[in-house]
């Protein structure tokens, strides 16, 4: 299933207006089934490697508008890994200890390690979408030249350099934005409101974001617009038709996980050696 058509590099523009979220390709609902666990398997086989290699780190970043399926696709497209290699964070609204800090600090500590992938539900993508909508800067503890015009413009600086960074020391950052309609929100949250086993899922204030939907929508585009590099592509997923949107996700990771191309160390020759010794020695035991 080609990719291309949803990969953001910094060369095309992404115009949130025309990008389709009810998009679902040509394959059957059973065919994207088996897609995504034919994917799993590959997925597992190359994160293998990667844990044994422990050269590259692998950071992938979901980010959507609410009750868009980030959990979901979580939950469908990793459970096949290993789970001793992967590390799943969620960045909630910040707690007054990382509020204290640059915005960077609360993400820092959870960089995989190379060798591991880390997925994060949300992330410092926050502090240029619900801290632009709402000018949260405007209202936190900063000093006034942290609370100026163009704040949010010298975070995407922050961010690309951040994300550069982190791929100069072995990570590469893999970015998702499950992007669904505001139809599907609705059909979303009123199952989340009639299903019992949702309702935890929901609360009152998703409506009330809701009403800030164009803005949202704008600051995504932004933000995207601002962040996509060759290194560290935008991935804008379709996400009305969850199945479709699960599979172009593993597509993307198998994607990723190829060109990084990770090997089972090569032991030197004195090594194989002691390795033949102790099978002699094995086969020898009573
Ligand atoms: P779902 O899509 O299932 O609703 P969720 O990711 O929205 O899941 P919630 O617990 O509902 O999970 O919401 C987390 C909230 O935390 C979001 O509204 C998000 O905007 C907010 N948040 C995350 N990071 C920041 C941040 N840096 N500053 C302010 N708010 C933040
Ligand atoms: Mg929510």
């Amino acid at each position: 299933m080609g990719i291309k058509k949803y990969e953001f590099t910094g060369e095309k523009k992404f115009d949130i207006r025309d990008f389709d979220t009810s998009d679902t390709g040509e394959l059957s609902k059973e065919e994207l089934h088996s897609l995504v666990s034919d994917n799993m398997a590959l997925m597992r086989e190359y994160q293998d490697k990667l844990y044994a290699e422990g050269k590259n780190g692998i950071l992938i970043i979901f980010q959507a508008m609410d009750a868009a399926g980030k959990d979901g696709a979580v939950n469908h497209v990793f459970s096949g890994l290993n789970p001793q290699g992967v590390d799943v964070l969620s960045f909630k609204q910040p707690t007054s200890e990382e509020l204290a800090h640059d915005y960077l600090w609360r993400i820092h500590k959870h960089v995989p390690q190379r060798g591991k992938i880390a997925i994060f539900n949300r992330s410092y993508y926050e502090d240029v979408l619900v801290a632009k909508v709402h000018k949260l800067y405007e209202v936190q503890n900063l000093p006034d030249r942290c609370k100026e015009e163009d704040v949010i413009h010298k975070r995407y600086g922050h961010i690309r350099d951040f994300e550069e960074y982190l791929w100069d020391n072995g990570i590469t950052v893999v970015k998702f934005f499950l992007h669904i309609s505001k139809d599907e929100q609705k059909k979303q949250f009123l199952e989340r409101i009639d299903d019992k086993s949702k309702n935890w899922k929901f609360s009152k204030s998703d409506l009330s974001e809701r009403e800030y939907w164009e803005d949202y929508q704008k600051a995504y585009e932004k933000a995207i617009n601002k962040t996509a590099t060759k290194q560290c592509p935008w991935y804008v997923i379709p996400s009305d038709n969850r199945w479709f949107a699960r599979s172009l996700v593993s597509e993307v990771i198998v994607k990723v996980m190829k060109e990084i191309d990770p090997n089972y160390p090569k032991i030197s020759k004195e090594a194989e050696a002691d390795l033949q010794k102790c099978r002699q020695l094995l086969e020898k035991e009573e």
